[in-house]
């Protein structure tokens, strides 16, 4: 197995977690990020990583701030190597109906779920189409495939995130380096269970498989779109839905 070096954004949340293990256990080095002012917070997730067995470094990163993001790149290249995986996981919502949606809802979503492909993006991408080797996985939504009630923010930020994919694939696809999206359907996490119960029931309901996703599901779709022996693989989404979504 090559060790590559591996960075996951948004490290430490339902999804992020599992993605760095899933990296670690492919045998990289993987670095994550924590948002600015939550150290505490990002050494106590380290330390118990640590103790599960899962090495990570971590690092301050707001992926709204492109200027941010180049150092942050510096910093992890500096400290384990060249970036050869880039996971762009950090996300948000902020939902409200269009009607109420203030203009402050719209911008914050649409900087932190798609500035920030291209601020965690374009530092990193030339250098690995000069070595020749890129694995890029974007991680978008369910909700950017089928558009959702009042999520007019983030449904057309994760669909941005369908054309940005697509054509820095096919800039990168002779250069050895692949990007892909994977869009997740309802998964197991914080972010889900804050949805009212009854709501989620009726969500549960509309799942052809019954039942919500496992963070550690999504992680196997990064896992393989990462792979060495995935580098015919690109400008693609692998929606993880339970069979929510079919296109
Ligand atoms: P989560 O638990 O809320 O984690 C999101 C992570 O992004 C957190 O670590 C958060 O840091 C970080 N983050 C937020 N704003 C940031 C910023 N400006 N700069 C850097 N990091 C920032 O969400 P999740 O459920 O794991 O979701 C991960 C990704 O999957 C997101 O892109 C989300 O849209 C997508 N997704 C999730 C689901 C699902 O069912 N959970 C479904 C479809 C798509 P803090 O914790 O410090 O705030």
């Amino acid at each position: 197995m090559t060790q590559r070096i591996a960075v996951v954004t948004g490290a430490s949340g339902g999804l992020g977690e599992t993605m760095c293990k899933a990296m670690v256990d492919q045998g990289h080095k993987v670095a994550g990020s924590y948002l600015p002012g939550t150290d505490t917070d990002a050494k106590e997730w380290q330390q118990a990583m640590q103790a599960a067995g899962y090495e990570v470094a971590i690092y301050p990163l707001d992926v709204t701030d492109y200027d941010n993001c180049c150092s942050f790149i510096a910093a992890v290249e500096k400290e384990l190597g060249s970036i050869d995986v880039l996971v762009n996981n950090a996300g948000i919502t902020r939902d409200a109906p269009l009607k109420r949606m203030q203009p402050q809802q719209w911008q914050d979503v649409l900087r932190t779920n798609l500035d920030s492909m291209y601020n965690m993006c374009q530092p990193v991408f030339d250098a690995m189409c000069s070595r020749g080797f890129g694995r890029i996985v974007n991680i978008s939504s369910l909700n950017g495939e089928q558009g959702q009630f009042g999520q007019a923010n983030y449904s057309a930020a994760k669909a941005g995130i369908y054309g940005f994919t697509k054509a820095i694939a096919k800039e990168g696809a002779r250069k050895g380096v692949t990007v892909n999206a994977v869009s997740p359907g309802f998964i197991n996490t914080p972010m889900v269970r804050q949805i009212p119960e009854n709501v989620l029931e009726s969500i549960v309901a509309g799942i052809p498989v019954g039942r919500l996703g496992q963070p550690e599901e999504i992680a196997r779709a990064v896992a393989f779109l990462t792979a060495e022996e995935a580098g015919y693989i690109t400008g693609t989404n692998l929606s993880v839905n339970g069979g929510e979504y079919m296109s």
